[in-house]
Order: structure tokens, then C-alpha cells, then sequence
């Protein structure tokens, strides 16, 4: 984009991986997106190219194989992987959490097992807190760990695993017994656990079961399934960080950079929007002149841009928080709040600049259209990112009288 949108401060090798990812994206992603969405196929000749360009490694050190870069770079790429086709970020997010709880809570084993092949993009990650009964109330999950000797028997029903089917290595949340004893806080009882599977659907491990494709409105392409475990057995040494209990707060951190992600994915659709918008605003002609000519559209236009220049601005802000080893919750929950609003307002009139034509197929608009609501939702809804902000401002702002 050649004005909004810009990131101030960046360095060489940040500007050199960022146009190449631009420049992917505008060869690889953006002229064939809206055919794969629409047949609902997966992108496997993108997801080749990203693994050639490393963005499976992008944050993994170094020492693993990875670009050892931060979450800011991530961002960025995302948020320009994003402005060609959502569901391709959402192949990439996924690995990414998985990557990040392990390079941050993983045993030294763990991490010299998974990380290498992780940062290849041979092994790929998918993370796993929802059930049918449940997604903001983690702590209510109710799938069970129990232990039998060297190993643990998991049960329960999981939902939403986006690349549940692609994945080869799932972080599981569910409820542990041991060594908490009962009336332990729920948020004290939970332990991630790591799960290797063959891609794929039906039986993919014995007692592992990966049903189908959930059919969805939007954000397609991407797999997002149901994983059902039946006294699948997983070994003690693939407890994520090698201790039971821990599984709420590694995953929380997970989300927490989710978060960032999200809303750098809400940042990409709203500038692939607000293109779409002001492009179309200055070709259709009504009543003698392009029709961004009239003020009413001006004005859209007008707010539109300036979304998207705050939404990326607050969205950079939570990224270099974190970078800074700073927590950053507070600005993570309301850069993901106020881009994933953004991002549907802005999409919501770059559609309504497009007259009925937003509404056929033949359009891009029409893809993004379906695809900004999940933005609301996934990595916790809006109302969760207000109570999140909420408590935190309060702890910040605690009335001293
Ligand atoms: C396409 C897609 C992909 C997903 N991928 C994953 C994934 O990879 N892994 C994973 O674990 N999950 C995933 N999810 C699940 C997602 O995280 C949940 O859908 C989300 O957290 C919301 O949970 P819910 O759907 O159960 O809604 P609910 O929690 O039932 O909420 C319903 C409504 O009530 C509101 N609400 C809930 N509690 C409160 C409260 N205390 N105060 C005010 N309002 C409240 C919510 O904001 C929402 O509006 C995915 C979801 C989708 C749609």
C-alpha cells in the first residue's frame, strides 16, 4: 500500500522479508484466492511457497532452524499475507501459538524434537482449547487426562481445530487429576498436552479421531474440525513443560500473541478492502461522475483509511510491547478488539461502494465479506477483549481515595 498502513523503524533485513512477502503475495495468493475459496480446496501450492520462504520458521531461534525473528516481523507478514487471503494466515497462526508454547514452556527434549521439523513446516501445528459446550469459558472444559503408569488416557470431544485435519502435531488442553486434588481452581487443573497424528481424517492415531471438515460461511480453504479422543494414550513426556497443571497459563500465553496475530489479520482485510473500495469508487460512474466524486463515498472512503491506519497502529504497538519483554495484554486485547471491528466496518463499506456488484461472487469483496466475522470471534470474542481490557485498566488505574 503505497501511503497507509506504514511501520516507522524498521530494519533491513524487517524491510527485506516483508517485500518479499508482499510481493508473494500479490504473484502467489491474491489471483488465485478467490477461485480456492470458492471451491472450498486448500492452498497447497501457497503453503509450498511459504515453507520455501520460511514463514513457518519466522519466530522459531535460530538454533532451530528458524529466522529467529520477532513478533512484530511476524505481524507484519501476517497482516500482508492477510490482505491476499485470511484462510492462508490462518494455516500459519495455528503453527505459530504451537511454536511459541513450545519454544517458551517446552522441555529441552521437546524443543529439539518438534522445532527443527516445526520451522521446516514438515512437522505443522494446530492448538486445541474449545469443545462443543464451550470457548470463552476455558476453564469449564471438561475433556479428562487420567494417568495409567508411564502414560496418560485422554477423553473428551474437542471442537473448532482450525487445521485440525493438515496438522501433524496438536497442543491439547484438558483437565488432569493428578496431583490436584478436587476443588483445585479449574485454572489449576489443566495440563497441554502435545499430540502427534497423522494428517488427515477418520482414525488418524489409535483412539484419535479427526471426523470432517466443519462446513463454514467463510474462511475457507483452511480445515477447521472436531478431534474426538476415546482412551487415546499419550506418553508423560509429551505433557507440555513436563509438569501437569500448567496447561491454562502456557496456553493463555499462546493466545496472548494470538491476539496480535488477529489483529494484524484484521489490519490485511481491511487494507485489502479499503483497495478494492477506493479503486471501484474512482471506475463506477453515477449521475455524470466516478462515484468518488460524490461526497458521501469521499466520506467512506475518509473513514475507512483512517481505520485502517489506526487499527495497524495500535496493532504494532502490542506487537513491540511484547518484543520489548513487556507484557502486553492489555494493549494485545485492544489492538484485536478495535481491528476486528474495524476491519468488519471497513469491509462493510468498501462492500456497500460496490453497489449489487459486492454482492456477486465475481467480486473479491464478496469473499472478504464472509470472511471479516470470524475476525470477531476466534482468539476470544469482542465482549471477552472488553473484559479483559476492562480488569486490566482497573488494575492500572486503582482509585487510591
Ligand atoms: C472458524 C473458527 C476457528 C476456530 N479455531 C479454533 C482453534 O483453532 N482452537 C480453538 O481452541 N478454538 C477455535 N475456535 C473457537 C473460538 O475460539 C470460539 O468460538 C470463541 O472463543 C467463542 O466461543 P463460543 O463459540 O463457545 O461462544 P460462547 O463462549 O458460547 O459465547 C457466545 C456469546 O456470548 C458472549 N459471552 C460469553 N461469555 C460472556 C461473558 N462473560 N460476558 C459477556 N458476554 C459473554 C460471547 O462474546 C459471544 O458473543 C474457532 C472458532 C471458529 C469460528
Amino acid at each position: 500500500m503505497a501511503r497507509l498502513a506504514q511501520t516507522a523503524g524498521l530494519t533491513d533485513v524487517q524491510q527485506e522479508i516483508l517485500s518479499t512477502v508482499r510481493d508473494f503475495v500479490d504473484k502467489e495468493i491474491i489471483p488465485v484466492a478467490t477461485g480456492l475459496e470458492h471451491r472450498d480446496e486448500y492452498p497447497q501450492q501457497i503453503v509450498d511457497g511459504l515453507k520455501e520462504l520460511g514463514l513457518f520458521g519466522l519466530m522459531i531461534p535460530e538454533e532451530y532452524g528458524g529466522l529467529g525473528e520477532s513478533l512484530l516481523t511476524y505481524a507484519l507478514c501476517v497482516e500482508e499475507i492477510a490482505r491476499g487471503w485470511m484462510s492462508v494466515s490462518g494455516i500459519i497462526n495455528t503453527h505459530f501459538i504451537v511454536a511459541y508454547m513450545l519454544k517458551q514452556h517446552g522441555t529441552q527434549e521437546q524443543k529439539d524434537h518438534f522445532l527443527p521439523r516445526m520451522a521446516a513446516g514438515d512437522i505443522r501445528g494446530a492448538f486445541s482449547m474449545s469443545e462443543p459446550g464451550l470457548g470463552s469459558d476455558v476453564s469449564a472444559i471438561t475433556s479428562k487426562a487420567v494417568k495409567d503408569g508411564d502414560e496418560y488416557v485422554l477423553n473428551g470431544q474437542k471442537m473448532w481445530l482450525t487445521n485440525g485435519g493438515t496438522s501433524s502435531l496438536v497442543a491439547v488442553l484438558v483437565r488432569s487429576d493428578e496431583g490436584h486434588p478436587e476443588g483445585t481452581a479449574p485454572h489449576k487443573s489443566m495440563t497441554t498436552f502435545l499430540i502427534e497424528k497423522e494428517p488427515g481424517f477418520g482414525e488418524v492415531r489409535p483412539g484419535l479421531t479427526i471426523p470432517g471438515k466443519i462446513d463454514k460461511m467463510g474462511y475457507k480453504g483452511v480445515d477447521t474440525t472436531e478431534l474426538i479422543m476415546d482412551g487415546l494414550r499419550v506418553p508423560a513426556d509429551r505433557v507440555l513443560g513436563g509438569v501437569t497443571g500448567r496447561g491454562f497459563y502456557q496456553m493463555m500465553d499462546g493466545v496472548e500473541v494470538g491476539r496480535v496475530n488477529v489483529a494484524a489479520r484484521g489490519c490485511g482485510v481491511a487494507q485489502r478492502a479499503f483497495e478494492l473500495g477506493v479503486q471501484y469508487a474512482q471506475q463506477r460512474h453515477t449521475f455524470g461522475k466516478p462515484i468518488a466524486q460524490h461526497q458521501a463515498i469521499q466520506f467512506k472512503l475518509a473513514e475507512m483509511g483512517t481505520k485502517v491506519e489506526a487499527a495497524h497502529a495500535m496493532m504494532v504497538n502490542a506487537a513491540r510491547k511484547k518484543d520489548s519483554g513487556e507484557r502486553n495484554d492489555l494493549e494485545a486485547g485492544m489492538a484485536k478488539y478495535l481491528a476486528s471491528e474495524y476491519c468488519k466496518e471497513v469491509v462493510e463499506d468498501a462492500f456497500r461502494i460496490h453497489g449489487g456488484y459486492g454482492f456477486s461472487k465475481e467480486y473479491e469483496i464478496e469473499r472478504l465479506y464472509r470472511e471479516a466475522p470470524m475476525l470477531l470471534i476466534g482468539e476470544g470474542t469482542a465482549e471477552i477483549q472488553k473484559m479483559i481490557i476492562g480488569r486490566r485498566l482497573l488494575e492500572e488505574y486503582r482509585f487510591q481515595g
